[in-house]
């Protein structure tokens, strides 16, 4: 008896200790964001937003380390000097610097759009069993992760994955598997976008490695349509081209739980998202992925046509976009603006104060 009564004492307190620090959390929350009466973010946070872009943006404009990725012959015709970082928040306020206008393929980028597509047709737990979700800690394009455990426990954002996960995609045929990625592509960006041909052809007309990762796949029974036209799908995925704010209002969709913040169009689960950062978190720079996440404490994901996407959850989609990649095929310029960005305006999610 007296136990019991002391058990609904705790019970009295826990709901108290939990409801007082869910109103302080909530009034931290709205310091942190600081919104005036009518919802948009209050000029101090503009100003602050506007003074960290145009500082990553002149610190970094003149860097000229790294190199435009030549193993796809298109992309190294590619002016190097394109430097762009645009900030889209949850509240659809759109920051940019830079060459905002210059068009670039997607990449990799492609490969979280199509895994939110696929959790959110599919399921989390057929992604996990079906394609795996674990980082490799190798080379993106590696047939070794494949043959070392038989197309199992890998991750949809390197290629052999990524090929399995566009083969996973809805659709009886091709055609409607294409158009059902090309349609998640533009509900994320908010606009109608369209492939580079150059590109796709330049890529598809080389593809040999990523035509034998899907082979290889085939041969363990992890492809899920026939390989080689998802093969000739992902290429075409990857050839789409974006600009760097289409980008940032991808990774803004994603802050916002799934809905795109301009258009206001529901696009995935908040669900579909919250299984969808981790795989970026882990994943999401290649081998380079645990690096990244050391440094910056938030989930993003590269491409090798120079883009980047940070996502801030609950407030901002970050992206920039730089041509030249480091050895991981990671842009060199877009990784450093990002963290300073990130350091600047406070965003990394594991640096607390003590209370
Ligand atoms: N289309 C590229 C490839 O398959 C994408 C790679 C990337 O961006 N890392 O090689």
């Amino acid at each position: 008896m007296k136990k019991r009564y002391s058990g609904f004492l705790t019970t009295v307190l826990a709901c108290f200790l939990f409801c007082f620090s869910g109103l302080s959390f909530e009034a931290n929350a709205q310091k942190k964001k600081s919104k005036t009466k009518d919802g948009t973010t209050a000029t101090s946070d503009k100003g602050s937003i506007e003074a960290a872009l145009n500082e990553a943006y002149t610190k970094y404009k003149d860097l000229k380390e790294g190199k435009n990725a030549d193993y796809i012959p298109e992309l190294a015709k590619v002016p190097s000097e394109q430097f762009a970082i645009v900030i889209v928040t949850t509240d659809g306020q759109v920051f940019s610097k830079g060459d905002i206008d210059a068009l670039f393929s997607i990449q990799s980028i492609s490969k979280v759009i199509t895994l939110a597509r696929n959790i959110e047709d599919h399921g989390a737990q057929a992604i996990q069993d079906k394609i795996g979700v674990d980082p490799t800690g190798e080379k993106f394009n590696s047939a070794v992760i494949v043959e070392n455990k038989k197309g199992k426990e890998i991750n949809p954002l390197v290629n052999a994955g990524a090929i399995a996960s566009t083969s996973m995609i809805k659709g009886k045929d091709y055609n409607e598997k294409w158009n059902t990625i090309m349609q998640v592509h533009n509900d994320f960006a908010g606009r109608q976008l369209a492939v580079n041909d150059p590109v796709y052809k330049s890529e598809a007309a080389t593809n040999q490695h990523n035509q034998a990762l899907a082979s290889l796949m085939n041969s363990f029974e992890r492809m899920y349509f026939d390989p080689p036209q998802s093969v000739d799908i992902y290429t075409k995925q990857c050839a789409i081209n974006v600009n760097t704010k289409d980008l940032a209002q991808m990774a803004a969709t994603f802050a916002n739980g799934g809905t795109n913040p301009v258009t206001k169009k529901k696009v995935v689960s908040p669900q579909t998202v919250a299984h969808t950062l981790p795989v970026m978190a882990t994943c999401g720079l290649y081998d380079d992925s645990g690096i990244w996440f050391y440094n910056v404490g938030l989930p993003a994901k590269s491409g090798v046509g120079g883009g980047i996407i940070a996502v801030v959850p609950g407030q901002y989609g970050i992206a920039a976009f730089s041509p030249r990649l480091d050895e991981a095929g990671n842009s060199v310029r877009a990784q450093k603006a990002i963290t300073d960005i990130v350091n600047k305006l406070n965003l990394n999610p594991y640096l607390v104060q003590p209370k």
